[in-house]
């Protein structure tokens, strides 16, 4: 397996303030999604009661982008408007064919749930095209790795700016659920939009812990299917994975959180890839989360202990 060419651009100069996510009293109302432990019988929010023998973990991180938030789409229409123009672009230049860039066949393969300038080196070796890597301040325009990357960004930006970020109402229902019974929730995402993203939406104040791509260059965390960004947010809520779940949608996060020692990894198969997901070493695939309560979540991470 050959490796990508370069893992993106050099370490920016610019450094970011972590972003501020706690705010308990702005938590969105759980009224719609009751308390899945009854189900079991307990209440696990009543320390002492019968129902709090069944909470296997303290807190559950998520994955951004196609697990909160629609945003991958957006990232998929942005990805190809770049790479076609650019293909466009350069196979006139060398009277060359133009390839597009495909949903199925490159952005799923080479793109999805990685860094963004990672992305770009990924898909390029595919097509055999070496580009300088470039620096995080290139402009737009410039022919580098950087340069692709950051017109992508523009272009993801503007659909943002012009559409807005849907949410899954599932994912937004069940960290409602986690918060109120106690449970932490922190988000783990390549990202570097995060911010705008989760503003855009309304759903910024759900996690108390979030680590982003620029979180993740500051601390000089590897991205995805490294843990360590999963990591991370799990050790900012004070929690070790051991009582951590993770929830992914893409096989490089999944194949992260895999390789991070959580209690589960709950892999949402968007596009029906579940075979991907399992493969990848999720715990447990679905297709939307409105399929799973927290009395089967507790249960799954039962399960595998007891496997051993
Ligand atoms: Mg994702």
């Amino acid at each position: 397996m050959a490796a990508a060419p370069t893992s993106g651009c050099g370490p920016s100069r610019t450094a970011s303030v972590f972003p501020k996510t706690i705010n308990s009293s702005n938590l969105v109302a759980s009224a719609h999604n009751p308390p899945a432990s009854t189900a079991s019988g307990g209440d696990a929010s009543s320390p002492g009661h019968a129902g709090a023998a069944a909470r296997e973990f303290d807190a559950a991180i998520f994955d951004m982008d196609g697990v909160v938030t629609r945003t991958a789409a957006v990232h998929s229409r942005a990805w190809k408007q770049m790479f076609d123009d650019y293909l466009r672009a350069r196979a006139a230049r060398n009277l060359g064919e133009f390839r597009e860039f495909t949903h199925e066949g490159d952005y799923r393969r080479y793109v999805d749930g990685r860094p963004r300038y990672q992305g770009v080196a990924k898909f390029l070796d595919s097509r055999g095209i070496t580009l300088p890597a470039g620096v995080p301040e290139d402009a737009p325009d410039a022919e580098t790795v950087c340069g692709l990357g950051n017109r992508k960004n523009e272009l993801f930006n503007e659909i943002i700016a012009r559409e807005g970020a849907g949410l899954y109402e599932s994912t937004v229902a069940l960290i409602a659920t986690l918060r109120a019974q106690g449970y932490k929730v922190g988000l783990a995402t390549s990202s570097r939009n995060s911010a705008l993203i989760l503003e855009k939406s309304g759903v910024a104040s759900l996690f108390g812990s979030v680590v982003d791509g620029v979180v993740s260059a500051v601390l000089g965390l590897q991205g995805k299917p490294a843990p360590d960004i999963f990591q991370a947010a799990s050790a900012r809520l004070g929690v070790h994975p051991e009582h951590a779940i993770v929830i992914e949608d893409a096989a490089s996060g999944v194949e992260a959180g895999a390789n991070g020692g959580f209690a589960l990894v709950i892999g949402l198969a968007r596009e029906d890839n579940h075979a991907e997901l399992w493969r990848s070493g999720a715990d447990l695939v679905v297709s939307d989360l409105a399929e799973v309560t927290l009395a089967q979540i507790n249960e799954a991470i039962r399960a595998k202990r007891a496997k051993g």
